[in-house]
C-alpha cells in the first residue's frame, strides 16, 4: 500500500489499469467482471465509444471557462433534465456532495426569501448516506461520518424511516425547512421505499411548506431501470433533487435541480462554482445522458435487473444459510449477508467478481446498465463459487 495518499481508504490490492464494458483489468492484464463500476458511476461500463468520442471531440475544442460566460452545453444538458423531469432549473457542480449542498442552500435560502428564516431544520434519515461534506455529513444518518468533526450542526434532524408518527410530527414543525431522503439507499445497503412512503412524505411536505428534497446521487440516471427511481411512483415530485455519478458516466459531473418556486432564493451571487458545468463535463455528460435516457437503455436494464433478481433469488435458496435477503430496485442490488461483507467481498474478488460492500452487512451489485444477459449469468455463477468457498472459509458476520 502507498503511504504518500492520506490513509482514508480502505483499498483492495488490485492496481487498475484500463475497462471496456463490463470488465475491469489490472496492470498485469487479468480482469474481473465488475459489478461497482466506480459505485454506480460508470453507468454505460467502461470506455463507452460514444463517451470517448464526445471527450476526444471537446479536448480538442474547449476545456474550461468560467460561469461568467454562457456554456452552450450546460444549457442543452439542463434542458434534458428539465424536459425529463418535474424540475424548472439546474445548477451544475462536480460532485454528489456538491449537489447535496446546492440542495440544502436552496431550501433554507427559499424560506429566508418567504420571510420563515426560522426555518432552518432538514429531516434525515437512519442509514442514508448524502456525502463527505460539512453539510452532506450532518445530514447523513450514520453518525459515525461525523465522529471527531465538531458537534452535530444546527438544523440536522435524524429519524428512523419507520417512524411515522414522529415523521409527521417533525414535518409540522414551524423551523422545518426540508426533508431529505434517497428513494431507494444506495450505502445503507439498496433499501428501495415504497410508493406509500414517498406519497405519505410528498403530501405531509406539500401540507406545511416544506420542501422535498431527493437524493438520487446513486439511484438515478437509469440505475433503478427508469430515469430517476422516484418517477416509478405517481404523485411523488420533488422540489429539489441532487444528482451526480452516471450523470457524467465517469466524468465527475454533479447537479441539482429545482422547480422555480424552490429555487427562488438562489439569485445573482448567492452560489457558485469554479469547475462547474464546465464545457467538458457537459459535452461528456450530453453524450451519456441520450444514452441512458433512450428507452432502449432503461428497458434493457429493467429486463436485465430482472434476469439478475430471479437468478440471485434462486441463489439465495441455494445459500440460503449465507444470504438473508435480495433487495434493492433495478441494477441496484443488494445481497443482505451472514457472512462478515467486507470478507466476502475479497473473497468474490478471488473468483472474479467486484461487489460494492454497504450497510447491513450487505454488498451491492452496481453493474452496467448495458450488462449483457450472458454477463448476468456470468455474474450469477461467479457468486455462486464464491458462496460456495464463503461456507467454509468465512467468519459469521457479528
Ligand atoms: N449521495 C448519495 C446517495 C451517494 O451515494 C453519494 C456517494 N456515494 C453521495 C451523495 C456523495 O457523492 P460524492 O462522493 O460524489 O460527493
Amino acid at each position: 500500500m502507498s503511504d504518500n495518499l492520506l490513509g482514508v481508504y480502505n483499498r483492495a490490492p488490485l492496481v487498475v489499469d484500463r475497462g471496456e464494458g463490463s470488465w475491469l483489468y489490472d496492470v498485469d492484464g487479468n480482469r474481473w467482471l465488475d459489478c461497482v463500476m466506480g459505485i454506480a458511476t460508470d453507468g454505460l461500463g467502461h470506455a463507452h465509444p460514444k463517451l470517448v468520442a464526445a471527450l476526444e471531440a471537446q479536448a480538442k475544442k474547449l476545456w474550461h471557462v468560467s460561469n461568467i460566460f454562457r456554456i452552450p452545453g450546460q444549457e442543452a444538458l439542463a434542458q434534458r433534465l428539465i424536459d425529463s423531469t418535474f424540475a424548472d432549473v439546474v445548477f451544475f457542480g462536480n460532485s454528489g456532495s456538491e449537489a447535496i449542498e446546492g440542495a440544502l442552500k436552496t431550501a433554507r435560502r427559499y424560506h429566508f426569501v418567504n420571510g420563515a428564516p426560522e426555518r432552518i431544520d432538514v429531516i434525515g434519515f437512519a442509514g442514508s448516506f448524502h456525502g463527505r461534506t460539512y453539510a452532506a455529513v450532518n445530514a447523513s444518518g450514520n453518525a459515525s461520518y461525523l465522529e471527531g468533526f465538531g458537534p452535530r450542526l444546527p438544523g440536522y434532524v435524524q429519524l428512523t424511516l419507520d417512524d411515522e408518527a414522529g415523521i409527521a410530527e417533525a414535518i409540522a414543525r414551524p423551523t422545518t425547512a426540508a426533508v431529505i431522503v434517497e428513494p431507494v439507499q444506495g450505502e445503507g445497503g439498496a433499501r428501495a421505499l415504497t410508493g406509500e412512503w414517498l406519497k405519505r412524505v410528498r403530501d405531509l411536505c406539500t401540507q406545511h411548506g416544506v420542501l422535498l428534497i431527493y437524493d438520487e446521487v446513486q439511484s438515478g440516471m437509469g440505475r433503478t431501470g427508469k430515469l430517476f427511481a422516484h418517477q416509478w411512483f405517481e404523485g411523488v415530485e420533488p422540489d429539489i433533487m441532487a444528482i451526480a455519478k452516471a450523470l457524467g458516466g465517469g466524468f465527475p459531473i454533479g447537479a441539482f435541480l429545482a422547480t422555480k418556486e424552490a429555487a427562488k432564493g438562489m439569485v445573482v451571487g448567492t452560489h457558485g462554482s469554479t469547475f462547474g458545468g464546465n464545457p467538458l463535463a457537459m459535452a461528456v455528460g450530453i453524450a451519456a445522458f441520450d444514452e441512458i435516457a433512450k428507452e432502449e437503455t432503461l428497458a434493457h436494464a429493467r429486463a436485465i435487473a430482472a434476469e439478475l433478481v430471479e437468478q440471485l433469488n434462486a441463489l439465495k435458496d441455494k445459500h440460503s444459510d449465507l444470504i438473508v435477503e435480495v433487495r434493492g430496485k433495478g441494477m441496484l442490488i443488494g445481497l443482505k449477508l451472514v457472512p462478515n461483507n467486507r470478507e466476502f467481498m475479497a473473497l468474490a474478488r478471488d473468483h472474479g467478481i467486484l461487489v460494492a460492500g454497504g450497510g447491513e452487512n450487505s454488498v451491492r451489485l452496481l453493474p452496467s446498465l448495458l450488462l449483457s444477459s450472458a454477463e448476468a449469468a456470468e455474474v450469477v455463477t461467479r457468486l455462486d463459487a464464491a458462496f460456495a468457498d464463503a461456507r467454509t472459509r468465512l467468519a459469521k458476520a457479528a
